[in-house]
Formats: C-alpha cells, structure tokens, sequence
C-alpha cells in the first residue's frame, strides 16, 4: 500500500517538473525573435535589436527617447508612435488611449508593442534631439513634509536645452523588492537659461515605486541617470494675461515658466494661484512674493482650502477652483497654464471653460 502511494506520488512529481522543463524549453526557443531591424522615418535611422522586448524600450537602449510618464506601464499614453509595417494587432491595453483616426493611421502604444519581427515607424523629427544625462546630485532640499526639491549636475552631455514647463524621465535603480529601473515623468523646475542642471520636485506617493526611490534612498552626490526634454507644456503666448494653476509638485514647471518669462522680459501680465490645503502644504512662499515685489506684471495668490486652527493664515481661502473662479473674471486675451493632480486639474478646466476658455487657451500637465 505504502510503496504504491510512494511510487505514485514519485511518477507525479516527475511529470510535474518534465512538464516544468517542456514549458521553459519551449519559452526559450519560442520567445526567440532572433535579431530584428528597426526602420525609423523611411530609413532616416536604422537599428538592430534583439527581438522579444517592447519597442518602447528597444528604442530607448538605442538612445531614440519616446516621452512616457508611467514607465511601461500603459496608463499614460503618451509612447505614441505610427507603425507601418511589422507591428501586428492592436492589443486591448492600447485601445483606450487611440482615437478611431490614430488607429486607422497605424498608431501604438510602444510600450505595449513587442518587437518580434522586422518593423518600419515614423517618429517625430524632435524626438532625436531627445538625450541621455549622467548626473550627480548637487543639492537635496525638504520642501515640505511630503515634498523634495533636487539638484541634479549636468555631467555628460553638460547641459540640455529646453522650453520652460518641460519634464525628464528620471531612471531609478534597483532596490529592495524592486528588481529593475523604473523610470517616471518630472517636470523641471529651473528656467532653460540654467542649463547646466536639472531641478526637480517631487511629491512622495505612498508606495510609489520612484518617488520613494528617490525620498528614502538619494544622498548628494549620488550618480543619477535622466533623460529628456519631453513634453508640450510650454509657453504658447498668444494672449497677453496668463493664468498660472498649480498645486504641490506642480508648481515646478511654473516656476520654470515665470523666470523664463522675467528673465527675457516678455510682455505678459501673470497671476499664479497655488492651491494647498493647510500650511504645511505650501512652500516657496518667499521665493514667489519675492518675484512678485520686484515684477509688477507678476502677482502671486496661494490659497488654503482647509487652514490649520494654528497656521496663522491671513491670504485666499478656499477651493483653488472657487480663489480662480473669485480672480479671473472671463476668457479675454487670457491663456491658462496648469499643473497638479489629475481631480484638481479636471475641476480647474471645467471653470475656466464655463468662463469662455476653449481648448485652445488651456495647456496643462496632468501628474499622473
Ligand atoms: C508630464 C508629467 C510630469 C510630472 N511631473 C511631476 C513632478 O514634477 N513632480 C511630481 O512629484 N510628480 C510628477 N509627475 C508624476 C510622476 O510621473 C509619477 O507618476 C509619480 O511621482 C508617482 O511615481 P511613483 O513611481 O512614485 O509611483 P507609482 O509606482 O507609479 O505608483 C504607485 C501607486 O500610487 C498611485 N499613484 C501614482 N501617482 C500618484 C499620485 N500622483 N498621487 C497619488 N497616487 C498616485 C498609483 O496608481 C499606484 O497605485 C508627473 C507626471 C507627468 C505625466
């Protein structure tokens, strides 16, 4: 009885790990897609890749830069890239983020794309400009509770050439649980005239992968890898009065926009509303009345929906949206720049659209 549930249990096992070996066997060879080209823009430029990883992150090992802000991950669309030839059928994952025109136009998600045969793309001319840093941390500031201000030396290439309000993609290293480099979107928060650095500000999300990276584990003068500029947030200028929105980290590329606009002297008029809840929230306070002493064209309004009993607070209180819809009475010659998380900018549009602002008039980055 004994032997025969011994032997019984012994055969079971073997086929267990033979079909463990079939199936590792069969992943080995299946999987491999041997070496494939890459055609980019009717053989502008031509890589070889080894096939099987995505065409997100094919392109990037051979220094062309998609932007992508949620590293691979298919929750923020912005890897689009037009496909030819060689991409296959369209995935679910992509579906949401592909207007019906983008897909009969042969439009992807490159980080959902495998690359397992010869393909031909077509990207933006610009993206070539896009860059590879080696860097070292400068400078390390606490900003708020929940908020870093970093300092990242340019050291090859030596400096990066940008418009104000564009991000980076910081690359974080492996750590803890994590296995491998993450990378996320950033907004810079210096003006294109410092070109020699790279200043980010970044909340830390609970559990958030990079940002508890970079909070917990950088020290200056650690080596940091970014790449960069991305992005379509930047001054358009067609209007002479801008509205400027920001909430917590979203405050960096606004910075980036007002001295950029100082500095050069550009004739706009700007108010910038920061929202927060409490005191604790806020910071560069002094900085930005500063500016607003020296620059009559510049006002600066910070707002606490929620002021702490013992936070001292004399300015704006309120929602940001209801401080916005009090300051800015209609659309005219008026362009709105905003930047925070996804629910205060969705509520910040939707005033600023019921005061006359088109599609055209409101330019933002959504931090998510
Ligand atoms: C164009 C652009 C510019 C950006 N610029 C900045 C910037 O200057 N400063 C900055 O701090 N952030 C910025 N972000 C957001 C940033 O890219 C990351 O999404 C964020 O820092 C979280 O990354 P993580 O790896 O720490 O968290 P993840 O590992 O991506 O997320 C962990 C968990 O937290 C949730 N989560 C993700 N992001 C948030 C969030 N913001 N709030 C609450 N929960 C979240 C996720 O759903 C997930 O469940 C920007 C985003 C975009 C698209």
């Amino acid at each position: 009885m004994w032997t025969s549930v011994l032997l019984t249990t012994l055969s079971m096992s073997g086929i267990s790990v033979a079909l463990a070996v079939v199936i590792l066997v069969a992943e080995r060879f299946l999987n491999d897609y041997g070496t494939v080209k890459v055609d980019i823009n009717g053989g502008a430029k031509t890589l070889e890749a080894q096939g099987g990883a995505s065409l997100l992150s094919t392109l990037a090992s051979h220094q062309v830069f998609l932007p992508s802000a949620c590293g691979g991950k298919a929750t923020c669309g912005l890897c689009k890239v037009k496909v030819l030839e060689g991409g296959g059928t369209l995935l679910p994952t992509e579906e949401p983020y592909l207007t019906p025109a983008e897909r009969a136009a042969g439009m992807r998600l490159a980080c959902q794309l495998k690359v397992k045969r010869d393909l031909k793309i077509e990207v933006p001319e610009a993206l070539f400009s896009i860059q590879e840093f080696k860097t070292r941390i400068e400078r390390i500031d606490d900003l708020t509770y929940d908020i870093k201000g970093y300092r990242f030396a340019l050291l090859d290439p030596p400096a990066i050439s940008f418009k104000a309000g564009q991000y980076v993609q910081l690359y974080s290293e492996p750590y803890g649980q994590v296995k491998e480099c993450v990378f996320r979107a950033y907004s810079m928060a210096q003006p294109p005239s410092d070109e020699k650095a790279v200043e980010l500000y970044l909340r830390l999300v609970p559990d958030g992968v990079v940002t508890t990276w970079a909070h917990t584990r950088l020290k200056v003068g650690d080596p940091v890898r970014l790449s960069g500029p991305y992005g379509e947030f930047y001054l358009r200028g067609n209007c002479k009065d801008l509205v400027l929105i920001a909430g917590g980290s979203g405050l960096a590329p606004i910075r980036s926009l007002v001295y950029d606009i100082v500095e050069k002297g550009l004739p706009y008029t700007m108010t910038f509303f920061f929202g927060a809840v409490s005191k604790r929230d806020l910071y560069a306070l002094d900085e930005f009345h500063g500016i607003a002493a020296k620059h009559p064209n510049f006002r600066f309004v910070p707002a606490l929906s929620k002021p702490a009993p013992d936070d001292g607070w004399t300015g704006e209180v309120g929602l940001i949206t209801e401080v916005v819809d009090r300051h800015v009475p209609d659309a005219v010659d008026r362009e709105a720049y905003l930047c925070g998380s996804p629910g205060m900018l969705n509520a910040c549009i939707n005033v600023l659209t019921k005061k006359g602002f088109g599609n055209d008039r409101i330019f933002f980055d959504k931090f998510a």
